[in-house]
């Protein structure tokens, strides 16, 4: 079992004794930098919102139930030109201001995970109130059912990727076809645009009464 992949990703973890948990795997533990214990996880367990360490022959099974990594921000900006925000690349959704050597006074920024050169100015600044009409309306569709047990921001990621993606259209038709695309995407399986139908047209609908 290769835990190493398992880093920065949401996971169900079963262990020896059968006992499910599920988290987000914030450190992949080395063997030489856990004598005698050796090779390991740390998980941040969701229901019991604390850290739990496993050593591998802990370990029955390990599953990843989100295929993209959480953002944990290693360098916080000093000095910021835009303090407080954090950028995402509009090309593969990775954190910029965690890629090394990244600055918020350049005017632009190669993502150094898939290349994409990024604007950073003001005008790409999140409109937050966008961006609430498309989260509550993500959250209350809620496909994989996991409120009100998940944390708040479940499905930030999707919701930012999303609002990327659709600017400010209302064209119902296109934001159900992004829905669909960003959330095939991001989970390991298939949805259909009929099937983003309905949180689309609430997304429209949250839009306009902005
Ligand atoms: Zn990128």
């Amino acid at each position: 079992m290769n835990l190493k992949k398992y880093e920065g990703r949401k996971v169900r973890i079963i262990d020896n004794d059968d006992t499910e948990f599920v988290g987000r795997v914030i450190e992949y533990i080395y063997t030489e930098d856990n004598e005698p214990e050796g090779e390991g996880l740390i998980l941040h367990d969701d229901l019991q919102e604390r850290l739990i360490e496993f050593r591998k022959e802990k370990i029955k099974s390990v599953k990843i139930l989100r295929k993209e990594k959480f953002t944990v921000l290693l360098f916080p900006p000093k000095e910021a030109r835009f303090p407080g925000i954090i950028w995402f690349c509009d090309g593969c959704d990775e954190c910029l201001s965690n890629q090394v050597d990244f600055n918020d006074h350049s005017d632009f920024w190669a993502c150094t995970a898939c290349g994409y050169v990024n604007s950073i100015s003001g005008y790409n600044i999140l409109n937050q109130d966008l961006f609430n009409a498309v989260k509550n309306a993500v959250d209350k569709w809620d496909p994989y059912l996991v409120f009100p047990d998940a944390p708040e921001d479940e499905y930030d990621d999707e919701s930012r990727m999303i609002l990327a993606k659709i600017g400010e259209t209302c064209d119902e038709s296109i934001i159900a076809a992004v829905v669909a695309t960003v959330f095939s995407s991001q989970f390991g399986e298939h949805f259909s645009k009929e099937e983003c139908e309905v949180v689309a047209k609430r997304i429209k609908s949250n839009i306009e009464h902005i």
